[in-house]
């Protein structure tokens, strides 16, 4: 569904993504990780269409996206962005109704089909009791939800989302990645889905591209992936992988703690170094 082929980014003279080959395919979550600044958010932009490419391509359907007029993007991929971008003064409703704008005529009337559209798209990530609330006055995971609607609410075969789940608590993750796979699964969405924290994307994914300096470090199902050697060899720190108790996916602890700065609790049986 979505295929990025080939793909290189500079921004001016720096060159931020080096031949970057992914698929999406619909139905299918996939997660990008890796470090900061290894160029996962130049990724959603660049294949959401708002960065010009240097070369390769981005498709969707087959259909090439590069060349096409801004709605008619909107109308194939729907981005949930990393910055807060949402029109402070607008209304839930109003902001969620801005993800029907590729479908609404030049006078800028939203039709009956618009609004049944925008009520389920405000439903699915609990936000429709926020619908008169101002954007301005809600916390930052509610702005997470309503952003997410109004990628639902454009209906499109692919939703990329950066980030999505750092301004929310646990329960709101946790409920925000189900619906993510349910969207994938059920409407057979194209879902790729940069994640920060590794343990949601091998939970939550399909499978794992580990972006490393502007390339793909490696890629495939998350337990082919998430291995003591690539996150040591990516991210500089060891860890210690296990396999999670509930699912078949590997669980990533942090194993790098300097022995002198155990903390004092800690020092009687989980230290290992002594
Ligand atoms: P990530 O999302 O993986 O943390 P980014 O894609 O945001 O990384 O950034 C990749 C690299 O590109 C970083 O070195 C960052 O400093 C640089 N970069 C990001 N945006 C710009 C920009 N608008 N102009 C110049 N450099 C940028
Ligand atoms: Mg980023």
């Amino acid at each position: 569904m979505l295929e990025i082929s080939h793909l290189s980014v500079s921004y001016g003279q720096k060159p931020i993504l080096k031949d970057v080959s992914l698929s999406a395919l619909a139905g299918e979550v996939l997660a990008i990780i890796g470090p900061n600044g290894a160029g996962k958010s130049t990724l959603i932009k660049a294949a959401s269409g708002v960065l010009p490419v240097e070369s390769g391509k981005v498709t969707v359907a087959a259909q090439n996206i590069s060349g096409l007029p801004s709605s008619q993007r909107a109308r194939m991929i729907a981005v949930v962005p990393q910055a807060r971008s949402l029109p402070f003064a607008f209304t839930v409703y109003q902001a969620v109704l801005l993800g029907r704008t590729p479908y609404i005529d030049w006078l800028g009337h939203p039709k009956p089909h618009d609004h049944h559209q925008v009520i389920q798209a405000l439903e699915l990530p609990h936000t429709i009791e926020l619908s008169d609330r101002r954007i301005g006055e809600l916390s930052g995971g509610e702005q997470q939800r309503v952003l997410l609607a109004r990628a639902i609410a454009q209906e499109t075969p692919v939703l990329l989302l950066d980030e999505p789940t750092t301004h929310l608590d646990l329960k709101h993750q946790s409920s925000f990645l189900n619906l993510i796979r349910k969207l994938a699964v059920m409407q057979k969405l194209a879902v790729m889905m940069v994640v920060h924290d590794l343990n949601l994307g091998s939970l939550y994914a399909d499978r794992v591209a580990l972006i490393h300096n502007g390339k793909v470090y490696a890629m495939g199902t998350p337990a082919e992936v998430l291995n003591e050697a690539n996150l040591l060899n990516v991210y500089q720190v060891p860890v210690h992988i296990m396999k999670h108790p509930d699912y078949n996916a590997p669980l990533i602890l942090p194993d790098g703690l300097e022995p002198h700065l155990v903390p004092y609790n800690h020092q009687s049986g989980l230290n290992k170094s002594t």
